[in-house]
């Protein structure tokens, strides 16, 4: 069986769970192979869950520099894997990091790329979001090594324990002046919510939410569901909640198992964003908005009486 290429995504310490989808949907294609690259000592704790999700290699690639640059370390060490292995493929997360990756790793490659894939089968064919939501296609590269950037949530994770044999590689140093320095981490204030592209709940608000304060009834029916809040972009644009929880074309990309959207209306960028998710839930006062249109569970009335009935109901049946 030709590996698959997969890149891990990790925060050195543990390995995200959109690279353990990555895994599941790479055994379609042939034998997972993780690309782990960090500061040293990052593959040595991430090797055991990586194999118990099926990875049959891990190519280690560590070195100081690795974790000072954005990409560009993943591009280069992704480029020498493709050359020494001739994967089937190589498969990232459709993260922002993710897609910046892809889509260098494709020129340096001179080939065919696919972003915001849903599914992937065992021949190489590709489900794929385009146009900003508006169309979902199949696709099938045929050009050189197909690299595929499926989004967080589509594919369900699947543990399959196996032994992975660790190959080193080389990370090759980085050009400063043609790549972007790190030059400071902080550690996002989300509290104890999940993050939004992992969670697999998210209550989403939108302008209907009316205001800053509005959100915390967004937040109280997160937290029952132990989930992670999002928002529209007319929300964020109008200062109701940071920018990092934007959902949609411009905004994170999100497949939870369940969407609420409260006080949004549904317009096409937003629906980009999530309209994968398993079972969407709207509740909006206007009964002909369009957001009504993808729903799986419509509510047409108030947010504010509506959500923190469900808040009520969820935390007592929790109790
Ligand atoms: P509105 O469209 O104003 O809808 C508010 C809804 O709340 C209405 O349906 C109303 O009936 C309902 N409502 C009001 N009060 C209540 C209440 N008390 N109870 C229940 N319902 C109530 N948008 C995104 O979200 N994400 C993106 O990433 C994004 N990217 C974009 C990129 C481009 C290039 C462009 C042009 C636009 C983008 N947009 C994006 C904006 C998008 O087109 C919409 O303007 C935006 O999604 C609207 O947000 P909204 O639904 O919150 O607001």
């Amino acid at each position: 069986m030709p590996d698959v290429l997969v890149l891990v995504d990790h925060d050195g310490e543990r390995v995200h769970k959109s690279t353990y989808e990555l895994l599941a949907a790479a055994r379609r294609l042939g034998d997972p192979a993780a690309v782990v690259v960090g500061t040293p000592g990052t593959a040595a704790r991430l090797k055991e869950s990586l194999a118990r999700h099926g990875a049959t290699s891990v190519y280690v690639a560590e070195s100081d520099e690795a974790g000072e640059f954005l990409a560009t370390p993943a591009v280069d060490v992704l480029e020498l894997a493709v050359r020494d292995a001739c994967p089937a493929a190589v498969l990232v997360s459709a993260t922002t990091d993710g897609r910046e990756v892809a889509g260098r790793l494709a020129v340096r490659l001179d080939a065919g790329l696919l972003i915001d894939a849903v599914d992937l089968d065992s021949s190489g064919v590709v489900t794929q979001i385009v146009f900003g939501g508006a169309y979902t296609v199949r696709s099938e590269v045929t050009h050189g090594t197909p690299v595929i950037a499926l989004r967080p949530g589509a594919v369900e994770p699947e543990e399959h324990p196996v032994a992975a044999m660790v190959r080193e590689l080389v990370v090759p140093s980085v050009d400063p002046a043609t790549s972007a320095r790190i030059t400071d981490r902080r550690a996002s204030p989300a509290g104890d919510r999940p993050a939004l592209t992992e969670a697999a709940v998210v209550v989403s608000g939108g302008r209907g939410v009316g205001g800053a304060e509005g959100f915390t009834v967004v937040e109280e029916l997160a937290d029952a569901l132990g989930g992670a809040v999002g928002a529209s972009r007319a929300a964020v644009d109008a200062g109701y909640y940071p920018h990092r929880f934007q959902v949609g074309q411009t905004g994170k990309t999100v497949s939870p198992q369940l969407y609420i959207a409260l006080g949004i209306s549904g317009a096409i960028q937003h629906l980009a964003g999530m309209q994968t998710s398993r079972t969407i839930v709207a509740v909006n006062k206007d009964a002909e908005a369009p957001v009504f249109g993808l729903a799986d569970y419509g509510v047409v009335g108030d947010l504010f009486a509506v959500a923190p009935q469900l808040t009520e109901e969820v935390t007592a049946r929790r109790a």
